[in-house]
């Protein structure tokens, strides 16, 4: 059945608005998630606010809960990111890492690009520290003294400190640029489409 945008909306509406208070940018997400055609579907995995979201890449598909703060927001364009991953099914994995799906550092620090290039201003502290305690398990993984180990430990250090800058707010008027892309992270920025 193909639904109607008006039904879309709505049904994005309740999948997105927690049960009590107005949000965190529930209506951007909600534009986005039409703009881009992401299907969302509620995450049956109770738990905390960013654990037990997914994003099902050859369903366009990402699992999530209502967007009740900060860290729910983050989590959601984080997600998204997977789902707009150009590279995603060629990124490499390592056996090393913890073995969900999406063990893939690579993958990983493009989601979160992706997440805080997307958030634009709306990136704040609480977001980056959502970031980073997701990003926590990664950095002790990395074994720098296996091949591509250290490059590897400075892509995820690149992306944390851009999430830094982004979130400290510095005033950017229409016209100024944003925080300095180090050349690490220059390559998946290019392949971020926000269009
Ligand atoms: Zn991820």
């Amino acid at each position: 059945m193909i639904l109607r945008p008006i039904d879309r909306r709505r049904e994005l509406e309740a999948l997105l608005k927690p049960p009590s208070g107005p949000g965190v940018y529930v209506d951007f997400a909600i534009s986005l998630a039409l703009k881009h055609a992401w299907r969302v579907n509620r995450s049956t995995d109770a738990g905390p606010a960013h654990a037990s979201w997914r994003a099902d890449y050859w369903v366009h598909t990402m699992y999530v809960h209502p967007l009740d703060s900060d860290e729910a927001f983050a989590a959601y364009l984080h997600e998204a990111g997977h789902l707009e991953d150009p590279l995603l099914p060629e990124r490499p994995r390592s056996h090393e890492q913890p073995s969900d799906s999406m063990a893939s550092i690579e993958a990983e620090v493009f989601a979160w690009l992706f997440a805080i290039t997307c958030a634009g201003y709306r990136w704040n502290r609480a977001m980056q520290a959502t970031l980073e305690k997701s990003l926590a398990t990664y950095v002790s993984f990395v074994d720098t003294f296996e091949e591509g180990g250290y490059h590897q430990r400075c892509l995820l250090n690149a992306v944390i400190n851009h999430g830094r800058e982004q979130a400290r707010h510095i005033v950017r008027t229409l016209g100024t640029p944003a925080p300095p892309i180090s050349p690490l992270l220059a390559e998946f920025y290019q392949q971020v489409s926000l269009t």
